[in-house]
């Protein structure tokens, strides 16, 4: 098995604050491991450090055989990392000046210098991938929550990423739009993308992952298959959580 991700005796501070604790974690290829816990606990922070948006104190850090430093000592392996790794946010973070077709294109053109007849077939065939061919051309203001949440996967995926990272992608989506997206994500596990998620969508956990990661106050406590985490919790702090939350 080829490993995507593997961290090792992790550390991560916010000044005086401790909030990732001897983080060991791996994703190997073709892997979906969504991560849940408290607001707070350190999710965001734990996917954050993937990509490099975060640095960490000490400990190992490789993605995809790129190895960062604690305290972003390697830039190198860091401008590899980003290339490699798509992420997708809570909110879009979609450009608002530019079309939906443009957003996609940006970065194949920008970052790997992909013609522009390349870079615009690749968004199509995105586009329509995603569900949302005819939308091409307008701005992200004219689409819906849904709709620019699925924008945002494929701009992500438009650079051919080796992994993905997925910040609650559907917290902040009407109710009824949170099912569109969790479809393109469930199709995308079903090709065989390396995935993590962070979600407060357990039935999505609970069918999608191959394995769900429990975190309290920075630490993993938790960690197995869903059908175990889920309904034979082992820890007391995550038998606490599910009961809060399912
Ligand atoms: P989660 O995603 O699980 O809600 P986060 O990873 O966002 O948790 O945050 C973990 C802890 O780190 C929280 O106590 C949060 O307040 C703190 N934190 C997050 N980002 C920062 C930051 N940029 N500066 C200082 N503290 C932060
Ligand atoms: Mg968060």
């Amino acid at each position: 098995m080829t490993q995507i991700v593997q961290m090792q005796g992790m550390n991560k501070y916010f000044g005086t604050l401790h909030v990732l604790k001897e983080i060991d974690l791996t994703v190997e290829a073709g892997e979906v491991v969504v991560v849940i816990g408290a607001s707070g606990s350190g999710k965001s922070t734990l996917i954050r450090c993937v990509n490099g948006l975060e640095e960490f104190e000490s400990g190992k850090l490789v993605v995809d055989g790129n190895e960062l430093a604690p305290k972003s000592g390697n830039p190198k392996a860091l401008a590899e990392i980003r290339k490699e790794v798509g992420m997708v946010f809570q909110q879009f973070n979609l450009f608002p000046h530019l079309t939906v077709k443009k957003n996609i294109m940006l970065a194949p053109r920008k970052v790997k210098d992909a013609p522009e007849t390349i870079a615009n077939a690749t968004a199509e065939r995105l586009l329509n991938r995603v569900g949302i061919g005819s939308q091409a051309d307008k701005f992200p203001s004219q689409l819906s929550g849904g709709q620019q949440q699925r924008v945002a996967i494929a701009r992500a995926l438009a650079m051919e990423p080796r992994l993905m990272l997925f910040d609650e992608p559907t917290s902040a989506l009407d109710p009824e739009m949170i099912g569109e997206v969790l479809d393109v994500m469930r199709e995308l596990a079903k090709e065989g993308m390396t995935m993590m998620v962070v979600t407060h969508e357990m039935g999505f956990a609970r069918e999608v992952a191959d394995r769900v990661i429990y975190i309290h106050e920075g630490q993993i406590v938790e960690e197995g298959k869903p059908a175990d985490v889920f309904d034979n919790p082992q820890n007391e702090r995550t038998q606490a959580f599910l009961s809060r939350v399912l």
